[in-house]
């Protein structure tokens, strides 16, 4: 504990030298913004089960997701929702925080939701609507359990024979890493036939892991009708938009937007870019998400929410939230510490 709070201090020495006014201009308000959205995928309860370390990245357990509300509770930050962000027109009297979830995972809905409602925090789910109708492959969950499942694995891939010893962990993490490669960066085919193609030779159903993780369509609309949720839009099927021709990127976002009106009844207003860097989504999707007619639309660029943000409705900054961060870590968001560093020394993003 001890080396903890003398790390803490460190940092927050650290963070207080960083926000010296310079020239004026405070840091602390460049950098810490008026507010902050954070980025979660699942949520999951504590467990002991064996895990492939790089699967577990896009995971919080319900305890952390508690102690990070309790940590902004603590830090008198007021909990919005997407909605709420638009309708307070940035008029806000003390700092913000939004949660939201992206693809639409069934663990937002059983495990998510109780903490959320315990301590009234909106929650904000950005749906992809292939995910609902189980048409993706979690073919890194299939992986996983295949490797989890065996103490080795040999197999034939276009013509080689492969073979891997997996009996320890760490041996079952670099058998992943592998194997992820192999199926993500393969010249042969495309990714969905790589990964069908792993499935058929160790006859896992392709399926089975969407259709256990993934919210069904009653799910959804059971969450559209709770009064604490705002869904929002992710794309049909989870592509990098910057890679897809105008027509292809407009119809990703648009037709998303539409499938979930259709199947709720409710206009979606919100948007969040898949992978969200500045790559995967810049000025043209923007553009395409104000023309869909969303109100606001994310992306995982790691920044504050600044008071100028509110004439770039389009690209307001996500932070994604991770295991490893811990009050430190928070500590120097708050400060805008991180998202100085994160984006060099650039503080609009
Ligand atoms: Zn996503």
């Amino acid at each position: 504990m001890k080396e903890k709070s003398a790390l803490k201090n460190l940092a927050m020495q650290m963070a207080a030298s960083c926000l010296k006014p310079v020239n004026g201009f405070p840091f602390r308000g460049m950098y810490g913004g008026i507010g902050q959205i954070l980025t979660f995928h699942r949520v999951i309860p504590e467990s002991n089960r064996q895990r492939i370390w790089s699967n577990s990245y896009l995971e919080v357990t319900t305890g952390y997701l508690e102690k990070v509300i309790r940590y902004y509770k603590s830090n008198n930050f007021e909990f919005l929702s997407l909605d709420d962000l638009v309708s307070k027109g940035f008029n806000m009297s003390r700092k913000f925080v939004i949660f939201t979830f992206d693809d639409g995972f069934r663990d937002n809905l059983t495990f998510a939701l109780p903490i959320l409602r315990k301590y009234n925090v909106p929650l904000n789910i950005y749906i992809t609507t292939d995910f609902i109708d189980k048409k993706t492959i979690l073919w890194w969950n299939i992986v996983e359990d295949v490797i989890l499942q065996n103490d080795e694995l040999t197999f034939e891939w276009f013509g080689e024979k492969i073979h891997f010893q997996c009996t320890s962990p760490t041996e079952k993490n670099n058998t992943f890493g592998r194997i992820h490669s192999l199926i993500q960066e393969g010249t042969h085919l495309t990714i969905y036939d790589r990964a069908l193609m792993f499935c058929q030779i160790f006859k896992v159903d392709p399926f089975s892991s969407i259709t256990e993780l993934a919210l069904s369509w009653n799910e959804v609309r059971q969450l559209c009708n709770d009064k604490l949720v705002t869904l929002g839009a992710h794309t049909v099927s989870h592509p990098v938009l910057s890679r897809l021709s105008d027509e292809g990127a407009l119809g990703e976002i648009g037709q998303s937007k539409r499938r979930i009106e259709q199947e709720t009844g409710k206009e979606v207003k919100h948007f969040a870019y898949p992978f969200g860097g500045k790559k995967e989504a810049s000025l043209r999707e923007y553009e395409m998400a104000r023309q869909c007619g969303f109100d606001t639309a994310v992306t995982l660029v790691s920044a504050s929410v600044l008071r100028e943000h509110q004439n770039m409705m389009y690209q307001l900054p996500r932070i994604a939230v991770g295991m490893s961060m811990d009050e430190v870590t928070f500590d120097l968001l708050r400060f805008g510490v991180i998202q100085m560093m994160r984006n060099d020394g650039k503080p609009l993003t």
